[in-house]
Protein backbone atom coordinates (compact mmCIF):
# COMPACT_ATOMS: atom_id res chain seq x y z
CA UNK A 1 0.00 0.00 0.00
CA UNK A 2 2.77 2.06 1.23
CA UNK A 3 4.45 1.44 -2.14
CA UNK A 4 1.68 1.91 -4.22
CA UNK A 5 1.37 5.88 -2.62
CA UNK A 6 5.22 6.27 -3.21
CA UNK A 7 4.75 5.02 -6.96
CA UNK A 8 1.76 7.52 -7.01
CA UNK A 9 3.93 10.47 -5.41
CA UNK A 10 6.28 9.93 -7.91
CA UNK A 11 4.04 10.16 -10.94
CA UNK A 12 2.96 13.13 -9.57
CA UNK A 13 6.40 14.72 -8.81
CA UNK A 14 7.32 13.37 -12.53
CA UNK A 15 3.91 14.71 -14.14
CA UNK A 16 4.60 18.18 -12.62
CA UNK A 17 8.16 18.04 -13.25
CA UNK A 18 6.97 17.68 -16.88
CA UNK A 19 4.41 20.85 -16.92
CA UNK A 20 6.93 23.58 -15.35
CA UNK A 21 9.58 21.73 -18.43
CA UNK A 22 6.71 22.65 -20.77
CA UNK A 23 6.48 25.86 -19.88
CA UNK A 24 10.09 27.28 -19.85
CA UNK A 25 10.75 25.44 -22.93
CA UNK A 26 7.69 24.74 -25.50
CA UNK A 27 5.72 27.87 -24.05
CA UNK A 28 8.62 30.20 -26.05
CA UNK A 29 8.51 28.16 -28.98
CA UNK A 30 4.88 28.27 -29.25
CA UNK A 31 4.72 32.55 -28.13
CA UNK A 32 6.93 32.46 -31.73
CA UNK A 33 3.96 30.55 -33.72
CA UNK A 34 0.81 32.65 -31.90
CA UNK A 35 0.98 35.88 -33.95
CA UNK A 36 0.63 34.16 -37.42
CA UNK A 37 -1.70 31.45 -36.05
CA UNK A 38 -3.94 34.28 -34.82
CA UNK A 39 -4.21 33.21 -31.23
CA UNK A 40 -3.98 36.46 -29.75
CA UNK A 41 -7.06 38.53 -29.24
CA UNK A 42 -7.85 41.75 -27.46
CA UNK A 43 -10.52 42.32 -24.79
CA UNK A 44 -11.20 45.89 -23.95
CA UNK A 45 -12.17 47.25 -20.14
CA UNK A 46 -14.09 50.41 -19.94
CA UNK A 47 -12.75 53.38 -17.37
CA UNK A 48 -15.30 55.53 -15.85
CA UNK A 49 -14.83 59.20 -13.86
CA UNK A 50 -15.87 58.28 -11.01
CA UNK A 51 -19.73 59.12 -10.39
CA UNK A 52 -20.30 58.61 -14.28
CA UNK A 53 -22.86 55.74 -15.82
CA UNK A 54 -21.36 56.08 -19.14
CA UNK A 55 -17.83 55.16 -19.72
CA UNK A 56 -15.29 57.53 -21.63
CA UNK A 57 -12.09 55.47 -22.10
CA UNK A 58 -11.00 51.74 -22.40
CA UNK A 59 -8.15 49.90 -21.47
CA UNK A 60 -6.99 46.99 -24.47
CA UNK A 61 -6.11 44.11 -22.81
CA UNK A 62 -4.12 40.79 -24.56
CA UNK A 63 -5.35 37.63 -24.73
CA UNK A 64 -3.57 34.34 -25.84
CA UNK A 65 -5.77 31.11 -26.94
CA UNK A 66 -3.23 28.40 -26.77
CA UNK A 67 -4.44 25.66 -28.97
CA UNK A 68 -3.50 22.79 -25.81
CA UNK A 69 -3.37 24.69 -23.16
CA UNK A 70 -6.19 27.12 -23.09
CA UNK A 71 -6.08 31.03 -22.23
CA UNK A 72 -2.53 31.83 -20.53
CA UNK A 73 -2.27 34.87 -18.33
CA UNK A 74 -0.97 37.59 -19.88
CA UNK A 75 1.14 38.36 -16.82
CA UNK A 76 2.92 34.73 -17.83
CA UNK A 77 3.35 35.37 -22.13
CA UNK A 78 3.87 39.16 -22.10
CA UNK A 79 7.15 38.05 -19.40
CA UNK A 80 8.04 35.46 -21.70
CA UNK A 81 8.06 38.31 -24.71
CA UNK A 82 9.74 40.42 -22.73
CA UNK A 83 12.86 38.47 -22.72
CA UNK A 84 13.16 37.02 -26.23
CA UNK A 85 12.25 40.58 -27.73
CA UNK A 86 8.91 39.13 -29.51
CA UNK A 87 7.41 42.23 -27.81
CA UNK A 88 8.64 44.09 -30.20
CA UNK A 89 6.19 42.45 -32.58
CA UNK A 90 3.22 41.42 -30.44
CA UNK A 91 2.79 44.90 -29.12
CA UNK A 92 3.13 46.46 -32.45
CA UNK A 93 0.00 43.69 -33.29
CA UNK A 94 -2.03 44.72 -30.01
CA UNK A 95 -1.30 48.82 -31.04
CA UNK A 96 -2.72 48.31 -34.50
CA UNK A 97 -5.90 45.91 -33.69
CA UNK A 98 -6.94 48.18 -30.77
CA UNK A 99 -6.77 51.65 -32.51
CA UNK A 100 -8.47 50.07 -35.55
CA UNK A 101 -10.89 48.52 -32.95
CA UNK A 102 -11.15 52.23 -31.57
CA UNK A 103 -12.75 53.25 -35.02
CA UNK A 104 -14.86 50.58 -35.75
CA UNK A 105 -16.58 51.33 -32.83
CA UNK A 106 -17.04 55.18 -33.53
CA UNK A 107 -19.01 53.77 -36.90
CA UNK A 108 -21.09 51.87 -34.12
CA UNK A 109 -22.39 54.90 -32.23
CA UNK A 110 -20.09 53.31 -29.18
CA UNK A 111 -18.23 57.00 -28.45
CA UNK A 112 -15.33 56.69 -26.29
CA UNK A 113 -12.35 59.93 -25.93
CA UNK A 114 -9.71 57.47 -25.67
CA UNK A 115 -8.10 54.25 -25.56
CA UNK A 116 -5.16 53.23 -23.25
CA UNK A 117 -3.13 50.64 -24.65
CA UNK A 118 -0.20 48.96 -22.45
CA UNK A 119 3.16 49.08 -23.51
CA UNK A 120 6.37 47.31 -22.38
CA UNK A 121 9.77 49.45 -21.77
CA UNK A 122 11.58 47.35 -24.34
CA UNK A 123 9.16 48.28 -27.08
CA UNK A 124 10.53 51.99 -26.35
CA UNK A 125 13.63 51.73 -28.54
CA UNK A 126 14.84 54.53 -30.76
CA UNK A 127 12.46 53.63 -33.56
CA UNK A 128 9.32 53.60 -31.11
CA UNK A 129 8.23 57.07 -31.24
CA UNK A 130 8.25 57.11 -34.99
CA UNK A 131 6.59 53.65 -35.76
CA UNK A 132 3.89 55.02 -33.70
CA UNK A 133 2.93 57.72 -35.07
CA UNK A 134 3.21 56.47 -38.77
CA UNK A 135 0.37 54.11 -37.47
CA UNK A 136 -1.59 56.26 -36.46
CA UNK A 137 -1.39 58.23 -40.05
CA UNK A 138 -2.12 55.18 -42.02
CA UNK A 139 -4.99 54.78 -39.67
CA UNK A 140 -6.01 58.35 -39.98
CA UNK A 141 -6.48 57.84 -36.32
CA UNK A 142 -6.55 61.23 -34.04
CA UNK A 143 -3.35 60.98 -31.63
CA UNK A 144 -5.08 62.79 -29.11
CA UNK A 145 -7.12 59.47 -28.66
CA UNK A 146 -4.40 57.10 -27.58
CA UNK A 147 -3.47 56.90 -24.48
CA UNK A 148 0.00 54.79 -23.67
CA UNK A 149 0.23 52.83 -20.18
CA UNK A 150 3.64 52.36 -19.30
CA UNK A 151 4.69 50.22 -15.44
CA UNK A 152 6.12 52.39 -13.29
CA UNK A 153 9.56 50.11 -13.14
CA UNK A 154 9.63 51.00 -17.15
CA UNK A 155 9.24 54.23 -16.58
CA UNK A 156 12.11 54.81 -13.78
CA UNK A 157 14.16 52.63 -15.74
CA UNK A 158 16.43 55.74 -16.36
CA UNK A 159 16.65 55.61 -19.77
CA UNK A 160 16.90 59.02 -21.37
CA UNK A 161 15.63 57.75 -24.86
CA UNK A 162 12.29 56.47 -23.08
CA UNK A 163 11.85 60.25 -22.06
CA UNK A 164 13.34 61.22 -25.69
CA UNK A 165 10.45 58.82 -27.30
CA UNK A 166 7.82 59.83 -24.56
CA UNK A 167 8.18 63.41 -25.25
CA UNK A 168 7.91 63.14 -29.14
CA UNK A 169 4.87 61.63 -28.85
CA UNK A 170 3.21 63.61 -26.47
CA UNK A 171 4.46 66.44 -28.98
CA UNK A 172 1.24 65.36 -31.31
CA UNK A 173 -0.86 64.94 -27.99
CA UNK A 174 -0.17 61.20 -27.20
CA UNK A 175 -1.11 61.14 -23.38
CA UNK A 176 1.10 58.62 -20.95
CA UNK A 177 -0.12 57.40 -17.66
CA UNK A 178 2.32 55.39 -14.82
CA UNK A 179 0.53 52.06 -15.15
CA UNK A 180 0.31 49.71 -11.04
CA UNK A 181 2.10 52.59 -9.37
CA UNK A 182 2.89 51.96 -5.85
CA UNK A 183 4.46 48.66 -6.82
CA UNK A 184 7.99 50.25 -7.36
CA UNK A 185 10.47 51.42 -5.56
CA UNK A 186 10.57 55.04 -6.33
CA UNK A 187 9.50 57.75 -4.11
CA UNK A 188 6.53 59.73 -4.08
CA UNK A 189 8.80 62.64 -5.16
CA UNK A 190 9.92 61.24 -8.45
CA UNK A 191 6.28 61.62 -9.82
CA UNK A 192 7.02 65.32 -10.42
CA UNK A 193 9.74 64.12 -13.54
CA UNK A 194 8.05 61.50 -14.98
CA UNK A 195 6.53 62.87 -18.18
CA UNK A 196 2.89 61.60 -18.07
CA UNK A 197 -0.75 63.04 -17.05
CA UNK A 198 -2.47 60.33 -15.31
CA UNK A 199 -1.11 58.04 -12.64
CA UNK A 200 -3.15 54.55 -11.80
CA UNK A 201 -2.98 53.31 -8.10
CA UNK A 202 -2.12 49.36 -8.27
CA UNK A 203 -4.73 47.22 -7.94
CA UNK A 204 -2.85 45.47 -4.77
CA UNK A 205 -3.35 48.60 -2.94
CA UNK A 206 -7.14 49.17 -3.87
CA UNK A 207 -8.24 45.26 -2.89
CA UNK A 208 -7.95 46.05 1.30
CA UNK A 209 -8.10 49.42 0.94
CA UNK A 210 -10.52 49.35 3.83
CA UNK A 211 -8.89 46.64 5.46
CA UNK A 212 -5.46 47.54 5.45
CA UNK A 213 -4.38 50.61 7.29
CA UNK A 214 -0.94 50.54 5.49
CA UNK A 215 -2.95 50.31 1.68
CA UNK A 216 -5.64 52.79 2.65
CA UNK A 217 -2.29 55.18 3.60
CA UNK A 218 -0.43 54.67 0.63
CA UNK A 219 -3.65 55.38 -1.77
CA UNK A 220 -4.40 58.54 0.53
CA UNK A 221 -0.76 59.54 0.45
CA UNK A 222 -0.63 58.91 -3.72
CA UNK A 223 -3.96 60.58 -4.84
CA UNK A 224 -2.78 63.75 -2.45
CA UNK A 225 0.36 64.71 -3.76
CA UNK A 226 -0.78 63.32 -7.63
CA UNK A 227 -3.39 65.78 -7.33
CA UNK A 228 -1.51 68.57 -5.86
CA UNK A 229 1.49 67.90 -9.32
CA UNK A 230 -2.12 67.89 -11.59
CA UNK A 231 -1.99 64.58 -12.11
CA UNK A 232 -5.00 62.81 -12.93
CA UNK A 233 -5.88 59.52 -10.77
CA UNK A 234 -7.27 56.40 -11.54
CA UNK A 235 -7.33 53.00 -9.48
CA UNK A 236 -7.71 49.98 -11.19
CA UNK A 237 -9.34 46.49 -9.82
CA UNK A 238 -12.05 48.27 -7.62
CA UNK A 239 -14.80 45.44 -7.23
CA UNK A 240 -17.15 46.61 -4.63
CA UNK A 241 -18.87 49.83 -3.35
CA UNK A 242 -17.03 50.75 -0.03
CA UNK A 243 -13.86 50.73 -1.99
CA UNK A 244 -15.63 53.19 -4.36
CA UNK A 245 -16.23 54.74 -1.13
CA UNK A 246 -13.20 55.39 0.25
CA UNK A 247 -11.57 56.19 -3.05
CA UNK A 248 -14.10 58.90 -3.99
CA UNK A 249 -13.70 60.44 -0.23
CA UNK A 250 -9.70 60.65 -1.07
CA UNK A 251 -10.84 62.57 -4.08
CA UNK A 252 -9.66 60.00 -6.90
CA UNK A 253 -10.96 60.71 -10.50
CA UNK A 254 -11.19 57.79 -12.70
CA UNK A 255 -12.25 54.16 -11.97
CA UNK A 256 -11.75 50.91 -13.48
CA UNK A 257 -13.11 47.21 -12.31
CA UNK A 258 -14.79 44.49 -12.07
CA UNK A 259 -17.67 46.60 -10.09
CA UNK A 260 -18.00 48.36 -13.35
CA UNK A 261 -17.14 46.20 -16.33
CA UNK A 262 -15.04 43.14 -17.01
CA UNK A 263 -13.11 43.04 -20.32
CA UNK A 264 -14.73 42.04 -22.76
CA UNK A 265 -14.48 41.72 -26.77
CA UNK A 266 -14.97 44.49 -29.00
CA UNK A 267 -18.02 42.77 -30.36
CA UNK A 268 -19.61 42.17 -26.62
CA UNK A 269 -18.67 45.90 -25.95
CA UNK A 270 -21.10 47.65 -28.84
CA UNK A 271 -23.69 45.27 -27.05
CA UNK A 272 -22.88 46.57 -24.01
CA UNK A 273 -21.98 50.41 -24.69
CA UNK A 274 -23.62 51.47 -27.90
CA UNK A 275 -25.48 54.62 -27.67
CA UNK A 276 -28.90 54.95 -29.09
P1 LIG B 1 -2.64 45.97 -16.05
O1 LIG B 1 -2.35 46.81 -17.23
O2 LIG B 1 -2.38 46.56 -14.71
O3 LIG B 1 -4.16 45.53 -16.21
C1 LIG B 1 -5.06 45.34 -15.15
C2 LIG B 1 -5.33 43.88 -14.90
O4 LIG B 1 -6.32 43.76 -13.87
C3 LIG B 1 -5.91 43.12 -16.10
O5 LIG B 1 -5.42 41.79 -16.02
C4 LIG B 1 -7.41 43.17 -15.82
O6 LIG B 1 -8.13 42.13 -16.47
C5 LIG B 1 -7.42 42.99 -14.32
N1 LIG B 1 -8.60 43.54 -13.67
C6 LIG B 1 -9.46 44.49 -14.11
N2 LIG B 1 -10.41 44.78 -13.21
C7 LIG B 1 -10.16 43.99 -12.13
C8 LIG B 1 -10.81 43.82 -10.85
O7 LIG B 1 -11.81 44.47 -10.51
N3 LIG B 1 -10.25 42.89 -10.02
C9 LIG B 1 -9.14 42.19 -10.36
N4 LIG B 1 -8.67 41.32 -9.46
N5 LIG B 1 -8.51 42.32 -11.55
C10 LIG B 1 -9.03 43.21 -12.43
P2 LIG B 1 -4.90 41.01 -17.30
O8 LIG B 1 -5.78 41.31 -18.47
O9 LIG B 1 -4.69 39.60 -16.89
O10 LIG B 1 -3.49 41.69 -17.61
C11 LIG B 1 -2.43 41.57 -16.71
C12 LIG B 1 -1.29 42.46 -17.10
O11 LIG B 1 -0.70 42.04 -18.33
C13 LIG B 1 -1.70 43.91 -17.34
O12 LIG B 1 -1.81 44.59 -16.10
C14 LIG B 1 -0.54 44.40 -18.19
O13 LIG B 1 0.55 44.75 -17.39
C15 LIG B 1 -0.19 43.16 -19.00
N6 LIG B 1 -0.78 43.27 -20.35
C16 LIG B 1 -2.02 42.94 -20.79
N7 LIG B 1 -2.19 43.23 -22.11
C17 LIG B 1 -1.01 43.76 -22.52
C18 LIG B 1 -0.53 44.29 -23.77
O14 LIG B 1 -1.24 44.36 -24.80
N8 LIG B 1 0.77 44.74 -23.80
C19 LIG B 1 1.58 44.71 -22.69
N9 LIG B 1 2.83 45.16 -22.81
N10 LIG B 1 1.16 44.26 -21.51
C20 LIG B 1 -0.12 43.80 -21.41
MG1 LIG C 1 -2.65 48.67 -17.73
MG1 LIG D 1 -2.29 48.25 -13.80
MG1 LIG E 1 -1.02 45.25 -13.33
Amino acid sequence: QAKENGRNGFFFYERSLTDSLYSRMTLEQDLRHALEQRQFTMVYQPQFRLGEARPRRVEALMRWHHPRRGNISPLEFIAIAETTGMIIEIGEWAMETACRQFLTWRQQNVRLDKIAINVSAIQINSGFADRVLLLLKELDFDPRSLELEITETAMMSGIIEVNRQINQLRAHGVEFSIDDFGTGYSSLSKIKSMPVSLLKIDQSFVRDINDDINDYEIARAVILMAKSLGLTVVAEGVENQAQESTLQRLGCDWVQGYLYGMPLTGEAFVETYRQS
